[in-house]
């Protein structure tokens, strides 16, 4: 069983992204998987400020893709809700972005299904009482040890 952890407000959400950050050692694919309004931004936003990012972080809808050049490393934050075609992400040069020594967080990944890498790690998020409730799924074994991590 996978473990599951229960994030009862905004706060507590941002908090997860820092301990992800650092859980994947600042670099990896992560695809957040969950329903709008389910707080993947929210997640992304705690993430990007803990490597370092001071102003906003907003919702890279119509962008696609916003990136922050921070100290603790090289951020790519995807929103892929708009995307009609999975081409489009071609134009985009996708590749270019999902560098090893980078770290790519992805909200809405299906709608790039066949063009994205496959991800590290996977964060469901679902409702939970007023809160939300997250399960990590690993696909690789950096995936699995920064699991490990978030679970100690
Ligand atoms: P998404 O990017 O998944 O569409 P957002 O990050 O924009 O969702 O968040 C939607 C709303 O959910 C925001 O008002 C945010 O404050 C709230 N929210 C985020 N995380 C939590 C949480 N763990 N518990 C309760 N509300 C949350
Ligand atoms: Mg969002």
């Amino acid at each position: 069983m996978l473990p599951v952890y229960f994030i009862p407000d905004e706060g507590a959400m941002e908090e997860f992204g820092a301990r992800l950050l650092s859980a994947m050692e600042h670099t990896g694919v992560i695809f957040l998987q969950g329903n709008l309004g389910m707080g993947k931004t929210t997640l992304s936003r705690g993430l990007i400020r803990s490597a370092g990012h001071k102003g906003a972080v907003k919702s890279p809808t119509y962008t696609l893709v916003e990136t922050y050049e921070l100290p603790a490393g090289i951020v790519h934050h995807f929103d892929l809700y708009r995307l009609m075609d999975p081409e489009e992400l071609e134009y985009l040069g996708i590749r270019d972005y999902f560098s090893e020594q980078h770290l790519c967080l992805v909200e809405w990944p299906d709608r790039g299904d066949g063009l994205l890498p496959a991800p590290d790690l996977e964060v469901y998020i679902e409702p939970h009482g007023e809160g939300r409730a997250i399960q990590c799924v690993s696909h690789t074994a950096k995936g699995q040890k920064a699991a490990d991590i978030i679970n100690d």
